[in-house]
């Protein structure tokens, strides 16, 4: 399950459904008046976020490696945010779920449909391109971008150590956030290309 923490939504996850838009009215208006009743929230957020995932047959739930320390956000938003990321991460095994953290580049920018840069529009995310031409709630997309991002990480790792992909399920959500990690620079492409060919993935 792919999470997206942000200041819009408090939780989005790439099974579309999020929790903590009604906070946001008390986190702007009164913070230091309703602290308590906003660190009682918290704890809410990450029980409803393990149940969401249960309910979805999720057993891992993805999350971006925040810097909080650098985030250009109102510092009571920053505040409710660090906390909710380090709750959710301390008690999820609880329910059997495992937290894993993956690069937070780029997941509000790109289509989680196709991979390609797209137009962020406050709430909306717009696709331009005309064979895909998506439009999303723009957490959520960010959310999807988050899940397919570790579903990517895994298979390469697989793939590396000549271990065979899971499913035709996973497969083709490698195919579809290839061009996410592109565009992360991270991996260079003529290392990619011959793994892509071994196992025809292009
Ligand atoms: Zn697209």
């Amino acid at each position: 399950m792919g999470v997206d923490l942000g200041i819009r939504q408090l939780i989005a996850t790439s099974a579309y459904y999020g929790w903590g838009d009604s906070l946001l009215d008390t986190i702007k208006n009164d913070f230091e008046g309703s602290k308590r009743f906003i660190c009682e929230q918290i704890p809410k957020g990450s029980i409803w976020l393990y149940n969401w995932s249960i309910e979805n047959d999720a057993n891992v739930i993805v999350l971006e490696n925040l810097n909080f320390s650098t985030m250009k956000a109102d510092k009571n938003m920053v505040f409710v945010l660090k906390n909710l990321w380090d709750y959710i991460r301390k008690d999820s095994h609880k329910y059997g779920i495992r937290v894993e953290l993956v690069s937070p580049q780029y997941t509000s920018q790109i289509c989680s449909n196709c991979g390609r840069k797209g137009i962020r529009d406050t709430d909306e995310f717009r696709c331009p391109y005309n064979n895909c031409h998506i439009t999303e709630n723009a957490d959520v997309n960010g959310a999807k971008n988050v899940g397919a991002r570790y579903i990517f990480e895994k298979a390469f790792s697989d793939i590396r150590q000549g271990k065979k992909l899971w499913d035709s399920y996973y497969l083709a959500v490698f195919r579809k956030t290839l061009s996410i990690r592109i565009l992360d620079a991270q991996l260079e492409r003529s290392k990619l290309e011959p793994l892509l060919n071994k196992y025809n993935l292009t």
